[in-house]
């Protein structure tokens, strides 16, 4: 998702390319140390109770890295009670200060940052990514949004309001209770931050569900929060499989709220289950399919590099991915060129090697569906100019792909591949490329590229979408709010929206003595 910081990684290049060396040398996919594999409940580190593991994979290898207990129902009964008790009117957390709230997440960022190279080195295991692309932008994330979320733990206040006749009216901001979030591994720790860090802030208590590929970032992070000093119960870290651990918190009798990042398919099922059991709160950080409009009057360079990045940044695992790029017509064969010819320049291969840019898909599973979605658009009639075919002999490498041509009732153009798949189409004019654009059923992101500012801010106010960038894409930062439109979901990780959804507002009246009584 984030090349965010593009300008703050450009500004360090020089101290990158130094310490990205550097930390290349010390880590590869043999000599990472595994120090967490048990569940995280009531800051202690115990297998699950049926005594279950289940294997963790290298996506760049295949080989099995390690194995890490898997959670199930009766796990997130014993997290949740943990949970509740840490919560309950009274507790340590509950009585607290606001301050001293923030302060412990600001210890915890620092002793991130202080880890960051073994962790960027453990994310890049776990999940495949260029070594370069843990250090610089995922692991920075999660250290800013920590930050950002710190600040925000004692300026979370409600109002006094001037009611008719003989009361004090005020709202009090307060923590939701036992959240649960579920998070999803393309970027296993970053996505992790962005829930647990406004339900902190808040004052809640959480049992977080990391995804089942990814588990290792986060289970390293839960012993720097028992470090750092968080009370027994506030975090607790599960890893397990979606339909049990997963459903087990989304049916859940005594979780108030739910924060849940991944597939709409499964977001739908959340939603279902949060009716079916006790209507607690949910927000939903879904799918898209999200156009990027160039039009020929654009910095060309500018629109190149970042449509470019737009679908293969993070090998096309971002939910926020470009990868409908209409070019107006004028200048579509030209563009196409440019982006055939920078997809063929992506370097894949072992990603602790600073040079690679370009990881594995996450799994044989996900490769095997992006492989399938190819073969569609073959046979749609969509015009294949590079790619389309697995990378090597080992892992689960997919090969830069870009189809031109493509027309908007292919399945290549409707569905999320969530690879590195580009989708090229030419369109004429403004009119015609608005209509086009909103037709899906996706609203996640969107992007124009213009040095037309009337234009600009034409398309981008009629764009359906949580998000529009303008001439750049993929900036994404703690300040900013996240989310969809339309079945890409609802509510906004981020900013300050996000407080809105772990906090309830309690009204208080109270009767006043009137003056002459
Ligand atoms: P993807 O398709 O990208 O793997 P998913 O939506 O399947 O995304 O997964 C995102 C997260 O949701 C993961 O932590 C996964 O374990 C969890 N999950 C999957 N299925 C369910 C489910 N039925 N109930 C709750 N959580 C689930």
């Amino acid at each position: 998702m984030f090349i965010a910081m593009i300008a703050s990684k450009l500004s360090r290049t020089l101290l990158r390319c130094h310490s990205t060396a550097a930390a290349a040398i010390a880590y590869n996919s043999k000599n990472v140390p595994i120090e967490q594999t048990k569940l995280f409940i009531n800051n202690e580190f115990v297998e699950a109770a049926s005594g279950k593991r289940l294997e963790v994979i290298n996506p760049s290898t295949g080989d099995t890295i390690c194995d890490v207990a898997e959670a199930d129902k009766a796990d997130v009964d014993i997290a949740v009670a943990a949970a509740r008790s840490a919560f309950n009117y009274g507790s340590e957390w509950r009585t607290m200060n606001a301050s001293n709230r923030g302060r412990l997440m600001y210890k915890w960022a620092d002793a991130i940052e202080r880890d960051i190279h073994y962790i960027a080195a453990l994310e890049t295991l776990d999940n495949g990514k260029p070594f370069d692309d843990s250090l610089h932008v995922d692991i920075p994330l999660v250290i800013n949004t920590l930050r950002y979320y710190a600040g925000w733990a004692d300026k979370v206040h409600g109002k006094t309001i001037p009611s008719d006749g003989g009361t004090f009216v005020y709202t009090r901001h307060e923590p939701v209770g036992v959240v649960g979030g579920i998070t999803p591994w393309n970027f296993p720790l970053a996505m992790f931050a962005w829930k647990i860090a406004p339900i902190l802030a808040c004052g809640n208590t959480c049992v977080m569900k990391v995804a089942e590929q990814t588990p290792l970032t986060a289970l390293y992070c839960a012993k720097l929060a028992k470090e750092v000093g968080f009370p027994d119960g506030v975090i607790n870290i599960l890893s397990g499989y979606g339909p049990t651990a997963g459903g087990a918190i989304a049916s859940h009798m005594d979780i108030e709220k739910v924060g849940f990042t991944g597939s709409t398919e499964v977001g739908k099922i959340i939603q279902m289950e949060s009716a079916k059991s006790n209507l607690k709160r949910v927000t939903l950080e879904l799918g898209g399919k999200s156009p990027n409009i160039v039009f020929d009057d654009c910095d060309l360079d500018q629109a190149v590099a970042a449509s470019h990045m737009a679908v293969f940044f993070n090998v096309g695992q971002c939910c926020c991915a470009g990868t409908r790029l209409y070019v107006q017509e004028t200048m579509y064969e030209k563009f196409v060129e440019k982006m055939v010819e920078k997809a063929q320049n992506r370097i894949l291969g072992d990603p602790y090697d600073p040079k690679t840019n370009h990881g594995p898909q996450i799994d044989g599973e996900q490769l095997n569906k992006i492989l399938g979605l190819v073969d569609s658009g073959v046979k749609q009639g969509a015009s294949l100019q590079t790619g389309g075919a697995q990378f090597g002999d080992k892992g689960f490498f997919m090969q830069p792909t870009v189809f031109a041509d493509v027309q908007d009732h292919m399945d290549i153009s409707t569905q999320e591949i969530f690879g590195p798949v580009m989708q090229i189409s030419s369109f004429k004019d403004e009119e015609e490329i608005i209509e086009r654009a909103n037709n899906t059923n996706f609203g996640l992101a969107a992007a124009v590229f213009t040095k037309n500012l009337d234009r600009m801010y034409h398309i981008s106010t009629a764009l359906k979408a949580g998000t529009v960038w303008g001439n750049c894409y993929n900036v994404l930062v703690p300040q900013s709010p996240f989310g969809g439109f339309k079945e890409s979901g609802f509510g906004r990780d981020l900013g300050e929206y996000a407080l809105n959804h772990y906090t309830e507002v309690k009204c208080v009246t109270l009767a006043v003595p009137q003056k002459n009584s």
